[in-house]
């Protein structure tokens, strides 16, 4: 039988993983979150003392033997990077700013979109991200492009943050937001927005809850 695709694109911190985590959960699906894999390609090219802006053949290089292996643990998505485990070492702001200036990187994008797809070829999948229903899955059954004001995603991100023991502030957390917002919706390469076919759902103001229920509605109708 043919499998499920659910695509979920949209900028940073509109709720797509913590969103499609729960719905995955509930439908059965297995959640595969492709910014995971750029931030790991970020912090290798930090941890190879990269400058991400302007070294882009040393990272393009870097990403012809890299390993990034997903696991599908109890609390969500693992990530190994060439086989260490750097689940949580991704989630920095430095990290971040380095996902999306690599993200930008043809050879980095090839190579990434490659391994998601196969990925996407095994099971059921909700795959979140920026081009998933533009470029990665074309043919998903699902597209849904979730959005929400800069400020309540930049305050989503900053309680995270917070949460994890993360130190910021909530203006820093909005300006990274501002500026990677700026760099995936002006870059060549898959730019961020959404499919024509994708259904635009508009976060602002809603509790996560509301923001799972609608989203598991809207894949339910559509699955018939
Ligand atoms: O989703 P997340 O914020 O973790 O992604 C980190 C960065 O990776 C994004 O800012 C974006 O630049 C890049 N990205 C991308 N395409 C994807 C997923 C993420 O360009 N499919």
């Amino acid at each position: 039988m043919k499998k499920i695709r659910v695509a979920i694109d949209g900028p940073a911190g509109a709720g797509k993983s913590t969103i499609s985590k729960i719905v995955a959960k509930e439908l059965g699906f297995i959640y595969i979150d492709t910014g995971a894999m750029y931030r790991a390609v970020g912090l290798k090219a930090l941890r190879h003392s990269l400058d991400t802006k302007k070294d882009i053949d040393a990272i393009s290089k870097i990403v012809d033997d890299i390993s990034i292996e997903i696991e599908h643990g109890q609390d969500g998505q693992l990530v190994f990077l060439d086989g260490e485990d750097v689940t949580s070492k991704i989630r920095t702001p430095e990290v971040s700013i380095a996902a999306s200036d690599v993200s930008a990187i043809p050879k980095v994008r090839e190579k990434l979109v490659e391994l998601q797809r196969l990925l996407g070829q095994k099971q059921n999948v909700i795959m979140d991200g920026r081009d998933i229903g533009t470029h990665v899955l074309p043919d998903a059954q699902i597209k849904i492009f979730l959005t929400a004001s800069v400020d309540d995603r930049a305050n989503r991100r900053y309680l995270e943050l917070l949460e994890k023991g993360t130190p910021c502030s909530l203006e820093e957390v909005k300006a990274d937001i501002e500026l990677r917002d700026k760099n995936d919706s002006t870059r060549a390469c898959s730019p961020l927005k959404p499919a024509d076919d994708a259904i635009v759902i508009d976060t602002t103001g809603n509790t996560l809850q509301q923001s799972v229920d609608l989203i598991i509605k809207t894949i339910r109708e559509r699955l018939g």
